[in-house]
């Protein structure tokens, strides 16, 4: 299929003050897989003194509470306003661990401080004591409908996030923490935002699920029924099935 008529805007948000778990390996991921298929693509970066460039996908990784606290400081009402209603317009968002609890309600970080969210994820986050990290399997939600059950990634957070009646689990906990140790639950859904707790960083292992993201954005954006080529994902699906490996040996 020829897709040379097809051009994407992603953003990448607060590439320099949120992006400390290698998350930028998303944006990669994203426009090689665009550009192998002929998809134009721009790339956008947007940090806290800048504005955002209109786009049809908004990626937002993670970072420590010292920058979650500087980030939420920060934001303008305009920006508040401007995202919200990006998410309300179904345009597609990934975030990773510290965006999605910015992208929520609060997060009470590991000081006790409440750092006010966005407010636009039906989700709180509160700090606990104990670090979650390490390799996870998580099953997705059958909602995504991106033809592969599992979904591999490395999580480290403190924040345990709880979900409210808004939003769906992105996925189900096979291994690791997820969302808080507790629900079995991991990330969380609403519209086209697509929110998680894993780095890795994750599209590059999950080839489906990037798939899944710049097909959802040419479908906004052009209309339903377009068709984009499959890749040769041999190595993605190696990566992939290495870490299941590694976890269940
Ligand atoms: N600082 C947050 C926490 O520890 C988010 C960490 C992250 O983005 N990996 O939970």
């Amino acid at each position: 299929m020829n897709n040379d008529k097809f051009l994407l805007d992603i953003t990448f948000l607060f590439p320099n003050t949120m992006s400390t778990y290698g998350d930028s390996g998303n944006i990669l991921s994203l426009e090689k897989r665009c550009q192998w298929r002929g998809i134009g693509v721009n790339i956008h970066f947007s940090d806290i003194y800048d504005s955002i460039y209109l786009s049809d996908i908004y990626f937002w990784g993670g970072g420590q509470d010292r920058a979650q606290e500087i980030v939420s400081s920060n934001f303008s009402r305009q920006k508040i306003d401007f995202l919200g209603r990006e998410v309300e317009n179904n345009k597609l968002f990934l975030l990773i661990c510290g965006s999605y609890q910015l992208m929520g309600k609060y997060y009470i970080d590991s000081n006790n401080n409440k750092i006010p969210g966005l407010g636009i994820l039906d989700v709180y986050t509160q700090s606990s004591s104990k670090r979650m990290i390490g390799n996870t399997i998580i099953e997705s939600n059958k909602k995504l409908s991106i033809g592969v059950n599992t979904i591999v990634g490395f999580e480290n957070h403190s924040g345990k996030t709880f979900l409210e009646k808004n939003v769906e689990p992105f996925g189900y906990v096979k291994y690791g923490f997820g969302n808080n140790g507790l629900d079995k639950t991991e990330g969380a859904l609403y519209k086209n935002v697509i929110a998680c707790y894993q780095h890795g960083p994750l599209l590059p292992k999950n080839s489906a699920l990037a798939d899944y993201i710049i097909l959802k954005a040419l479908e906004n954006k052009y209309g339903k029924g377009i068709k984009i080529n499959s890749l040769d994902d041999s190595l993605e699906y190696e990566a992939c099935d290495a870490i299941l490996k590694k976890i269940k040996n």
